[in-house]
């Protein structure tokens, strides 16, 4: 088999083995439209509902409260527009944050056209919300705060409890894109005071092309796709059920072991850094490095052009990626390490390191040697 030593985790991952046979089944076997009433149907409709609990169970939901979707992107589309269409009679004013991911920001980018007033929070040197900001921001005709769990680039992990707080004390919904963070840290919808929260199964060891969107019982919010009555009418299309069987597998073994798995990814990631570190003292490392998600690293090295060095890396079956995989392809900087502090030539310079549970430290050896002969620092 060619070689590949895959550090790019927080792009997607591979399927857990395990969630896969759970799967199959349901492509063959079990082919039942869930709509149907005859028992191809129900078994189907069974299948999703025990899916809709296991998710629920996991972040402290209730089973009615999660709606299955496409993806994260569909999950943050749903989120949003269907928040603020149906609260608009109340206000028309949504705050979120510079360094969202796309489905975010091109979201609220559509919303202004339609005569929503976004308030984008900047973010402190390690890619932090200011909550004194994010207090000032809010108006009496402020409708939604949306807020990432953890940032898909740097990794920094936002004060959510503090923000959802701030969203309860002044009678707003909070939503939370915590697409990067389920499956790494452990998240409590009703703990942690979150009215909506985004999700994707491929980020967690499941499948890519679904996801679910957890609406707190009670939130008005509308559907966005007009279609049947899937989904309790919010989300119509006939069910992927496969995928569905899926991501609840994957968040099932996800929520079981991930402290074990984040013991190993923790202790790669800084064994990475500090050989990263040691290599060149201008070696920076962006994102907190505290609040930071286990397996990521992000790193500017000087003087250095980051696609010729991906480029390089790929020749050894090395996959990392330019800052983040929604920016590679585009010669613009990056707006989250735009947003950080970083110049121009910085942004250039910076790779994206994202660790799983499959890696090891021999992986990071064969990569630092390669590092450390390419770059000659
Ligand atoms: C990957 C990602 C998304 C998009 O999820 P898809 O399932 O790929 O559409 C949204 N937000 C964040 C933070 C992500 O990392």
């Amino acid at each position: 088999m060619e070689r590949c030593i895959y550090l790019d985790h927080g792009a997607t991952t591979r399927v857990d083995e395990r969630v896969l046979n759970k799967m199959l089944p349901y492509f063959s076997i079990n082919y039942g439209n869930p709509s149907s009433m005859y028992f191809l149907g129900r078994r189907n409709k069974r299948a999703i509902e025990e899916a809709r609990n296991d998710v629920a169970c996991n972040i402290g939901a209730k089973q009615k409260e999660i709606y299955f979707t496409s993806c994260g992107s569909e999950s943050d589309n749903l989120a949003l527009k269907g928040v603020a269409y149906a609260n608009q009679y109340k206000g028309k004013h949504i705050i979120t944050s510079k360094i969202e991911h796309p489905a975010i920001l091109n979201t609220c980018n559509t919303l202004e056209k339609q005569g929503f007033e976004i308030t984008y929070l900047n973010v402190d040197k390690n890619g932090l919300i200011k909550l004194e900001e994010l207090n000032n921001s809010i108006r009496t005709d402020t409708i939604l705060i949306s807020v990432m769990f953890a940032n898909n680039e740097i990794g920094t992990i936002e004060p959510i409890e503090q923000i959802a707080n701030i969203a309860k004390m002044n009678n707003v919904y909070f939503h939370t894109d915590a697409v990067q963070a389920i499956g790494n840290v452990r998240i409590d919808v009703q703990k942690m005071g979150i009215d909506l929260l985004s999700m994707s199964a491929h980020k967690f060891y499941g499948p890519k092309g679904v996801g679910a969107l957890y609406v707190k019982d009670g939130v008005n919010f509308e559907r966005i796709q007009d279609g049947g009555h899937q989904e309790k009418g919010k989300r119509s299309g006939t069910e992927n059920v496969a995928g569905i069987v899926g991501l609840a597998e994957a968040i099932k073994y996800a929520y079981r072991e991930f402290e074990f798995h984040n013991k190993n990814i923790i202790g790669l990631r800084n064994y990475f850094i500090n050989r990263l570190m040691k290599m060149n003292s201008d070696i920076k490392i962006n994102g907190d490095l505290e609040k930071r998600l286990p397996g990521n690293i992000n790193v500017s090295f000087p003087n250095v052009d980051g696609g010729e060095l991906l480029l390089k890396l790929d020749e050894y079956g090395i996959c990392a990626s330019a800052g983040s995989a929604c920016s590679t392809g585009e010669s613009k900087p990056s707006y989250v390490l735009t947003s950080i502090g970083l110049t121009k030539e910085e942004t250039q310079g910076t790779l994206r390191f994202t660790l799983g549970k499959e890696n090891t430290k021999n992986e990071i050896d064969f990569v630092m040697k390669i590092l450390e002969n390419t770059l000659k620092l």
